[in-house]
């Protein structure tokens, strides 16, 4: 069992060149690249007559030769190789440039598949520069590999076959034998020689099965070899007897049902002695915050301090401030540190948290990490996961020993997927919006109407409301932040002259943000203008527009929490989504936004839309990358493995035993690039 696992190099007709290139693809031994799946195949099967090839589309014939003309050279020095093949009914041209060798292949009398893009006219049809295989080939589902410079997938073919010759002599396999027969899957070897060698579409789907379910079931043991370990660390644990009350009549608002059943969830495991490790997911608008708050009242009660963790700074001091206005006074010290303190603030800071003098830091995620010691941590609270993946998730775990984590998520992402990516975790849902909400009414427009829509605004400040006009900034580039900045002015100049406009962008310091976001929260602006640094969690009950400039741009999870930012107070919201770009797929988006504001239906329509890996992106959810699975397609596969999974665990927590040793060893692969999270 090594040769697999040597470097590439030894591989016959890999050189010292084609490692480098393979490197460029992260393989560096015949195992990687067994598993470097093509990205889709050219069926052969797929044969159209000449007659009916589609001109300047590609098309599969399958023709005799019937005569190798003489090659010409073209004026800019480019050869160009024809021969005429017949199909049966029609002649063609086959026109092959510069590729002597191709040619030179080609047997008058012999019949061949040619895959390529039809040119010339319908008479006298042309596939130019085609891929071209043998008339009596098995081979009929040709691989389409992902690439690189330098490499062809030719290449990769001829390499891809004296690695399967390799597997062939040191088998391998990672399943128990009792999970390939319940589950009816193919061997790990008839899978890898078929995703790249498919027999026949039967063949091929059988492997993708199986690969599929390796992943997903690969996936699923980490999380839950992960979940196991947590449960056998040891955290503080509270006293269930203390009393909430005060803070439950301190809060301006009754609780909805959901924010009470999640703060007993939430209590019920800080009551425990293994660390809570608990997402709290709830949509845009559903108060998340006073669960948070709770959570912290009742640490604080028990003698113990909190931290509560947010992605910007501008978030950071929102929670501070709404923390120290539920808790303050009941007695709680919160304080906030963020990177824009003086040192010597952060000292003073620092040392009350030391001394125990602070009962909540409310901060950014990196400076309560760093350097900050507690004197008795028990709870550690992260304001929208969705932007922080596993690895930071497994990274806080070592904090202080092991405080009881609590996750809050704004994406509203299907169950089945959440226990997916957040399979190490509990879940606490937020399924209501508090009482008294109106639904937000939107508008998309095309930029015509632009100048209703900036009356409807200025109606709206008029009434001594707010509004917020986002524009997008797709990359952090200049011209974009130009574009905003100048916007910003000329709306302040024309449109809204006498009316104050303020801008925000993510290049301005945080000193300035902050004050224009203070500005805008106390009323003292009436409209802002800001790229997307606005999109998450900002809180403004008086803010009642939002309009969404080139709103194509943006996916529908980002329009919806971009959408989130009104409707949070009592008076009716409106959201006008603006675009000059409406092709039938942005129609598709703008009208799902119209019809609905429920953030489960829309982020499972942007699944379905993006796909599972843009949906997420393997940065933000930080998962290891599926390369067959599709966790949004796959949901019956999901389950199933789910269900394996559990048993597995159930009966080998660590896959220590013989049967489970391949799991292990790929569970570990999978989960080795995770840094924190690895599971060696
Ligand atoms: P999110 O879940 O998006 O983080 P927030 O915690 O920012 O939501 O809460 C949104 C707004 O709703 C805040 O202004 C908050 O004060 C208010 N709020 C929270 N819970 C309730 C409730 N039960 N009833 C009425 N308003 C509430
Ligand atoms: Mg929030």
């Amino acid at each position: 069992m090594t040769r697999l696992f040597n470097n590439i190099n030894k591989l016959k007709g890999v050189g010292e060149k084609r490692t480098k290139l393979y490197e460029k693809l992260g393989i560096t031994t015949p195992y990687e690249l067994l598993h470097h799946f093509p990205r889709d195949y050219t069926d052969y099967t797929q044969i159209t007559a000449v007659i009916d090839a589609p001109i300047n589309e590609y098309s599969v014939l399958k023709g005799t030769v019937v005569k190798k003309l003489t090659e010409q050279r073209a004026r800019s020095g480019l050869m160009i190789f024809k021969a005429i093949a017949n199909d049966g009914e029609n002649d063609f041209l086959i026109v092959i440039f510069n590729n002597y060798y191709a040619f030179n292949e080609l047997r008058v009398g012999k019949e061949y598949y040619f895959h390529g893009k039809i040119v010339g006219d319908l008479l006298k049809k042309e596939i130019n520069s085609p891929h071209i295989i043998s008339g009596d080939s098995k081979e009929l589902f040709q691989p389409i590999y992902p690439l690189t410079e330098g490499l062809t997938g030719k290449m990769i073919q001829t390499n891809m076959k004296a690695c399967l010759q390799v597997m062939e002599s040191e088998p391998i396999e990672v399943l128990p034998n009792d999970i390939i027969k319940e589950n009816n899957l193919c061997s790990l070897m008839e899978a890898i020689r078929n995703i790249h060698f498919p027999q026949s579409k039967e063949m091929l789907d059988r492997a993708k099965r199986r690969l599929a379910f390796d992943e997903l079931l690969k996936l699923q043991l980490g999380m839950l070899m992960l979940k196991g370990r947590n449960k056998k660390k040891s955290a503080i644990k509270m006293d269930g007897d203390a009393n909430m009350g005060k803070l439950f009549e301190a809060f301006p608002f009754e609780l909805t049902n959901a924010q009470k059943n999640a703060i007993s969830e939430i209590n019920a495991d800080l009551c425990l002695d293994v660390p809570m490790n608990r997402l709290l997911q709830g949509d845009v608008g559903s108060g998340k915050t006073a669960v948070a708050a709770a959570a912290c009242y009742f640490v604080y009660l028990n003698g113990y301090q909190s931290a509560l963790m947010a992605p910007t700074e501008i978030l950071a001091t929102q929670h501070y401030n709404t923390l120290s206005q539920f808790l303050g006074p009941l007695g709680v010290e919160v304080c906030l540190l963020t990177g824009s303190l003086t040192l010597k603030q952060k000292k003073t800071v620092k040392e009350q948290i030391l001394n125990g003098e602070i009962g909540v830091v409310v901060g950014t995620h990196a400076i309560i990490q760093k350097s900050t010691i507690f004197k008795k941590l028990a709870l550690v609270i992260t304001d929208e996961q969705h932007r922080f993946g596993v690895a930071q998730r497994a990274a806080l775990a070592e904090k202080g020993g092991s405080p009881h984590k609590l996750v809050m998520s704004a994406t509203p992402i299907p169950r089945t997927l959440a226990l997916i990516i957040y399979g190490d975790l509990d879940i606490s849902i937020l399924n209501e919006l508090p009482k008294g909400r109106v639904k937000i009414e939107t508008f998309a427009v095309t930029g015509k109407l632009r100048e209703r829509a900036y009356n409807f605004i200025r109606e709206r400040l008029d009434e001594k409301k707010q509004a917020y006009i986002v524009c997008p900034m797709i990359e952090d580039n200049n011209n974009d932040l130009t574009a905003v900045t100048s916007y910003a002015q000329a709306l302040q100049d024309n449109e809204f002259r006498g009316y104050n406009v303020g801008l925000l962008h993510g290049r301005m310091n945080s000193a300035d943000k902050e004050s224009v976001m203070n500005d805008f929260r106390n009323g003292r602006m009436d409209l802002l203008v800001s790229t997307t640094v606005i999109e998450v969690g900002v809180d403004v009950p008086n803010a009642v527009v939002m309009m969404i400039e080139n709103s194509d741009r943006f996916g529908l999870s980002q329009l919806h929490q971009l959408r989130g930012r009104v409707g949070r107070g009592k008076a009716q919201s409106y959201c006008i989504l603006v675009t000059d770009n409406a092709n039938e797929e942005v129609k598709h988006r703008l009208r799902i936004m119209s019809n609905t504001t429920d953030g489960f239906k829309i982020s499972e329509e942007d699944l379905k839309l993006r796909g599972p890996g843009d949906f997420f992106g393997e940065k933000q959810h930080g998962l290891p990358q599926l390369k067959i699975a599709d966790i949004a397609g796959d949901m019956e596969l999901m389950r199933i493995t789910q269900i394996v999974a559990r048993e597995i665990i159930a009966e080998d927590s660590e896959l220590k035993l013989p049967k489970n040793s391949g799991l292990r060893i790929e569970v570990i692969r999978l989960f080795g690039g995770s840094g924190e999270n690895s599971l060696n």
